[in-house]
């Protein structure tokens, strides 16, 4: 299945902890981005007819998508139109807002152009804690942001949660859990604090000026599955959770290794068996497409056959699915038994009609997991 990733580097306020490439940007930068998608989509086009046309799912993400007005998301949707996107043939098309910038009408814009689920970033629904990181918006902005996503029934929507945040007790944690999974949404995203030394919060960490307590992450994440899979969401990758059929299907597909376009500063693709990546930075994105969006511009990555299998390692492990021991095998490689009973009897994981999968505490160590079973390749 093919996807389409496109990637709007703007944001009203950069958050203490942001790593992605997010930066506040004038009207005029908003507009000059969109003469580079357009210019950026037509080039690809032109070399690859038909790949818009095969695109199943669309995700449109951020930094903020939101941060652009009714009118250039409305433009945004038609250069991809015009590049060949059949919006009504999408099994899927995601469009993530942040809760300052989700109104009426850019909701509006974003179902009539055949938007079909929506992603909020509510991170918390405890005021202190927002402030604490410094999001842009209010707990208030945030419910009414996504009262009006759910209004209407048309769109399905996941919304962002963090845990592990400085100040955030387990009790903060789990009331929004379940504040959330009774809200209407059919999927949740969790995601645990990264803090980047770099970033402004690590800056106040590393000087002691704030404290995150990494040992209450095993602890938050594990109740919060717990509460979540009684509320009936199931975990099916490990930071994300939903009901029945309300699975990411654009995100499925990155996990199950399938192909998407990607477009915009930083957008990752993979095409034609190619891993590619954009130049990262908005300049030097903008250099690339004004110069035509030459190959050589582009961060190629050619997988090797053990690549291959080694992102088939790491990417089902990822999910409730697990590695399919026949599918490792039909890119060449196995893994001893031995190397995975280890894991299956410590509890970490089970293996079972031939496919390796983690369970209970294993999701912790999911990462040591992929290593070990990776480096007993064969
Ligand atoms: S909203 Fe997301 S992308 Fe934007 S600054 Fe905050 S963390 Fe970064």
């Amino acid at each position: 299945m093919l996807g389409l990733y496109i990637h709007v580097p703007f944001c009203k306020k950069i958050c203490d902890y942001c790593d992605f490439h997010a930066f506040p940007a004038p009207e005029w930068l908003k507009l000059e981005y969109l003469d580079l998608v357009l210019r950026e989509v037509s080039a690809f086009a032109e070399r690859h007819p038909g790949a818009f046309s095969a695109v199943k799912t669309l995700y449109v993400g951020g930094g903020t998508p939101s941060a652009l007005s009714p009118e250039q998301m409305a433009r945004l949707f038609g250069i991809l139109a015009g590049a060949g996107l059949d919006f009504g043939r999408l099994k899927e098309a995601t469009f993530e807002f942040n809760p300052e910038s989700c109104d009426a009408e850019r909701v509006a814009v974003a179902r009539e152009c055949g938007i079909t689920r929506a992603s909020l970033g509510l991170q918390s629904l405890h005021q202190r804690l927002l402030d604490r990181v410094g999001r842009s918006h209010s707990v208030e902005t945030g419910m009414r942001a996504l009262d009006l996503l759910l209004s209407g029934g048309n769109l399905r929507v996941n919304a962002d949660l963090m845990f592990d945040l400085p100040g955030q007790s387990l009790a903060d944690l789990l009331q929004d859990v379940e504040r959330l999974a009774g809200s209407g949404v059919g999927h949740i995203s969790l995601y645990g604090l990264k803090v980047d030394p770099a970033r402004r919060l690590g800056i106040r960490v590393s000087k002691g000026l704030e404290t995150v307590d990494e040992d209450l992450y095993a602890e938050m994440y594990l109740k919060s599955v717990e509460l979540l899979e009684k509320c009936g969401f199931s975990r099916y990758e490990t930071s994300n959770f939903a009901r029945a059929g309300e699975e990411s299907l654009h995100n499925l597909n990155y996990w199950n290794r399938g192909e998407y376009l990607a477009f915009g500063p930083s957008a990752h693709g993979f095409y034609g068996g190619v891993r590619f990546y954009a130049p990262e930075k908005y300049a030097r994105w903008r250099d690339y497409v004004k110069n035509g969006c030459p190959r050589e511009g582009l961060t190629l990555d050619t997988l090797t056959p053990e690549d291959v299998a080694a992102e088939y390692v790491q990417l089902s492990l990822r999910t409730k699915y697990g590695m399919r021991l026949d599918g490792l095998k039909k890119l060449g490689y196995s893994v001893p038994e031995e190397a995975l009973s280890r894991w299956v009897s410590e509890g970490y994981a089970e293996l079972s009609g031939g496919v390796f999968r983690l369970v209970g505490r294993g999701w912790l160590f999911m990462d040591t997991v992929v290593l070990d079973v990776y480096s007993k390749m064969e």
